[in-house]
């Protein structure tokens, strides 16, 4: 993680981001609302928050959703991934596997920060939470995007 910077200020505003979606949440089956928001190599900040549907696994996390409004405004590459739930929480495997499509824009790993209602805090990144994340063979796709 030598390559990331992310400062205090920057991560402070994430976690407020975060939580703020996670007061957002739409939930309904699991009653678990989650928040997250993404910070991108431009500094920018977006959040997004976990949605449930009646249909058990039609919904969507907190994580895909914060990555899915920086894509929707032009944004592709990410220092970090911000979480906030009730109690420190690393993203579920279909996220990291999601976020680790973004890494490979860049190839630099990204902070994985999770915050829980009370202020502790795990800090971890992609590559360590995903060590053997699949790696596509058809990266010139992503030429476009770095
Ligand atoms: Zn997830």
């Amino acid at each position: 993680m030598d390559d990331i910077f992310l400062s205090d200020d920057i991560v402070a505003e994430a976690i407020k981001k975060a939580r703020i979606a996670k007061n957002n949440a739409f939930t309904l089956n699991l009653r678990f609302p989650v928040g997250a928001s993404v910070v991108t190599y431009t500094d920018k900040i977006y959040s997004g928050c976990s949605v449930e549907t009646f249909i058990s696994g039609l919904g969507t996390c907190a994580e895909r959703s914060a990555i899915n409004n920086a894509i929707s405004n032009g944004e592709y590459k990410f220092k970090a991934v911000v979480v906030a739930f009730n109690r420190p929480t690393f993203p579920c495997g279909v996220c990291l596997q999601y976020i680790s499509t973004f890494y490979q824009i860049t190839g630099k790993d990204i902070s994985i920060i999770s915050i829980g209602d009370n202020d502790n805090k795990k800090i971890s990144s992609l590559t360590q939470l995903l060590p053997e994340m699949y790696i596509s063979t058809h990266n010139d796709a992503l030429k476009k995007y770095s």
